[in-house]
């Protein structure tokens, strides 16, 4: 039912109306939630239930809605899509989370939602797994978008990226200390949420016991000291646990370089499981740095572990002026750009650090080289191979394509989840 009338006219008469355009007392108003009705042919994506409702395609807001609320999201045409929250602060203008009418975003489905995460991850780590450091749960892959959670042994590092989720902390923190159990919950904050969502909220502990410093933690086997208090993201970078393994597996007796090791993931699980001879790792944080010298003397191989301070593009260059090569690299750099704008920018990036890193690789050596720019497409990141190979004169093949590991999964419905790309090229 498309609606003719200006919508000033409809609320003089009526307070509100309804999804459909039918008008409605203000009693009968006051009962039902905000509605947003979408543009013409803009609810497509919807119906196939991607969680994003950006401000662009919406049409009409009524029942005066404030940030947090619940709202109920209407094709151009009156059908219902999905409930969801509203937020007049950020692009994403609402996030759903349930597509069925009967079903309104309540206690009861967050509950649902969050045993939903701890069923899988049980699946994958059992009871008595080697692993005590995954995430729990993965916002929009989980159907919980703007909350991550990841559990660090018998702890819980919250962060939320939405301000209706953050809005809801007593109710999910709750939620998370009867399904989980925890013995203590830590929220870590997200850079740029107050610019995103109009958040504004400071790291601190949220329930019960303040975490160990550091906290030691279980990666298949690897003993791993994480700071869930002052550390990167939620305390550490989890999703990169079952590449670090992956690589492991070709570096017996190898010289590895480890560039952006933070807390020495790669290094450490090449000496460890892999039977390196050496490692030498990059950073420019002295507390990575330091952890990670730690967890090479907690898991014995300090003897064959060196680090170095400093920017990785002077590292490399440094490297590279000095002749030194390496049989195998990993190249692991933080997020390059957050915008669409600065995408070519970042790819530039991408390209020299790449071209930097295969300059001081052994010839037939590998390259671990990685993206964690959810808006850096396979494609982008594999025409930069090309480029790097070209300009380099050096054949680079590719042997092995992964992603975050399986408590990261991807939501079918929401491709820009699936952020990290871990390519594992052979470089002639
Ligand atoms: N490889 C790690 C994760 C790396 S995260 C793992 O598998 O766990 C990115 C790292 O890059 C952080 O430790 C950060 O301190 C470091 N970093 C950021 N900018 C840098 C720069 N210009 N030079 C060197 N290191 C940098």
């Amino acid at each position: 039912m498309s609606d003719s009338r200006p919508e000033g006219q409809l609320e003089e008469m009526s307070g509100i109306t309804s999804p459909d355009n039918q008008i409605v007392s203000n009693e009968q108003a006051e009962r039902m939630p905000a509605v947003v009705n979408l543009k013409p042919r803009h609810a497509l994506p919807f119906f196939k239930r991607h969680p994003w409702v950006f401000a662009g395609a919406i049409r009409t807001v009524r029942g005066n809605p404030q940030a947090g609320d619940t709202v109920a999201l209407y094709s151009h045409e009156g059908e219902f899509i999905a409930h969801g929250l509203f937020n007049p602060n950020s692009q994403i203008r609402v996030r759903l989370y349930s597509w069925n009418e009967q079903i309104p975003i309540d206690r009861e489905f967050w509950k649902a939602r969050i045993q939903s995460a701890i069923q899988l991850r049980s699946t994958l780590f059992g009871v008595s797994s080697d692993v005590t450091a995954y995430r729990l749960i993965n916002s929009e892959a989980d159907g919980l978008s703007g909350l991550t959670v990841d559990r660090y042994d018998r702890w819980l590092s919250v962060q939320f990226t939405s301000f209706a989720i953050a809005q809801r902390q007593s109710q999910i923190i709750e939620l998370l200390c009867e399904l989980a159990q925890p013995a203590g919950i830590v929220l870590r904050t997200e850079k740029g949420t107050l610019d995103a969502e109009g958040l504004e909220i400071a790291d601190g502990l949220l329930f019960g016991e303040p975490p160990p410093r550091p906290l030691v933690v279980v990666e298949h086997g690897l003993k791993w000291e994480v700071d869930l208090t002052e550390g990167h993201k939620t305390g550490g970078y989890l999703d990169q646990r079952d590449n670090h393994r992956a690589l492991a597996q070709y570096v017996k007796g190898q010289r590895v370089l480890d560039v952006f090791s933070y807390t020495g993931g790669f290094g450490i699980g090449a000496l460890v499981w892999g039977g390196a001879s050496e490692v030498l790792a990059i950073d420019s944080s002295e507390a990575a740095l330091a952890l990670a010298q730690r967890n090479a003397e907690l898991n014995g191989v300090s003897d064959r572990w060196r680090s170095e301070k400093g920017d990785a593009f002077k590292a490399l260059e440094n490297l590279r002026d000095s002749g030194e090569l390496f049989d195998t690299i990993a190249l692991d750099p933080p997020k390059l750009t957050r915008t669409r704008a600065a995408l070519p920018q970042a790819m530039r990036a991408y390209h020299s650090l790449n071209r930097l890193a295969v300059s001081v690789l052994k010839p037939g050596g590998l390259l671990a080289t990685c993206c964690c720019s959810g808006l850096v497409s396979h494609e982008d990141f594999e025409q930069m191979l090309a480029d790097v190979a070209i300009q380099s004169g050096r054949d680079i093949r590719i042997v092995d394509v992964r992603g975050a590991g399986p408590d990261h999964p991807v939501s079918p419905f929401c491709p820009e989840n699936d952020y990290l790309k871990y390519y594992l090229c052979h470089v002639a």
